[in-house]
């Protein structure tokens, strides 16, 4: 689908953790969409100004509103910030995410929880703080980012496969309690993907990474964008509940 075809036009779109990486991407695939974003994350975006251009030239807004998702009343106020200026959200995409990895053996227990907190327990928060709103709207859609570690395991990230796990099946009866409010709820699962969080693998890991997927590369930010600007547009209208894996065909 081509961004230019506005597919969110008019849509009040929140993406969590927007300031970098895949976030970062979510945010200016919206924008070129014809949606208003509002980011959260501890910090601004490096390339706020930009963004900030990006908006302006679609006729839209950008705001970054500062929230640590590992802090609820953060997040709840974030969010009611939101619904105060725009009287509404239509989109929310659960993005924001950290990684602490470590063998079992070795893994601290606030490893564990901070891992827990930030990739599951906010996006709990930050979904319970929209549903009235979208309920009451009789409509919205919201995708949570998870990993194709949350489908495969992966050795030395038992805390961050147990929150992606645990995002898809908090997504699924999500999208079963919403379904007839016509709230659809998606998971999107990337692959390796190039951003901060994969910058600190060495080449030769990154070369046997690269080896292991069928597309034989890692992939970049702005594809799952593009998956992700899908699934909130009314294109995706029939789509809810599904987990679908970006991921260059490694979880085929
Ligand atoms: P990234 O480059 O490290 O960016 C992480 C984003 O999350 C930043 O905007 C960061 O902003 C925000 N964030 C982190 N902790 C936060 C907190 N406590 N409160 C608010 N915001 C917070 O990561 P990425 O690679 O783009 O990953 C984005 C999502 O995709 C994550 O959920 C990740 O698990 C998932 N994912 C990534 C890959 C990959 O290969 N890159 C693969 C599978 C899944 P601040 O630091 O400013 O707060």
């Amino acid at each position: 689908m081509n961004s230019s075809e506005r597919a969110l036009e008019g849509k009040r779109v929140i993406v969590t953790g927007g300031s970098r990486g895949i976030g970062n991407e979510i945010v200016r695939q919206c924008l070129s969409s014809g949606a208003d974003v509002y980011y959260m994350s501890r910090s601004e975006a490096a390339d706020h100004a930009d963004l900030s251009e990006l908006a302006a030239s679609n006729g839209r807004q950008v705001t970054w509103i500062a929230a640590d998702m590992a802090d609820e009343q953060s997040v709840s106020s974030a969010v009611k910030q939101v619904l105060d200026t725009a009287g509404g959200v239509d989109v929310l995409v659960n993005n924001a995410g950290i990684t602490r990895d470590g063998l079992i053996m070795r893994m601290k227990t606030e490893d564990w929880e901070d891992v827990l907190k930030v990739n599951l327990t906010g996006a709990f928060i930050a979904c319970r703080a929209v549903t009235r709103a979208m309920a009451k709207a009789r409509g919205g859609a919201i995708i949570n980012i998870s990993s194709v570690v949350g489908i495969t395991g992966n050795a030395g990230q038992t805390n961050y496969s147990a929150a992606k796990a645990g995002l898809i099946g908090f997504s699924k009866s999500l999208a079963r309690e919403l379904a007839s409010r016509t709230v659809r709820v998606n998971v999107v699962a990337p692959g390796f993907i190039n951003t901060d969080m994969t910058s600190v693998l060495s080449d030769e890991i990154r070369a046997s990474i690269s080896g292991s997927i069928p597309l034989g590369r890692i992939g970049e930010a702005k594809e799952i964008a593009e998956v992700v600007t899908f699934l909130a547009s009314d294109r995706a209208s029939y789509i809810t509940g599904q987990v679908l894996a970006v991921d260059g065909g490694m979880t085929m």
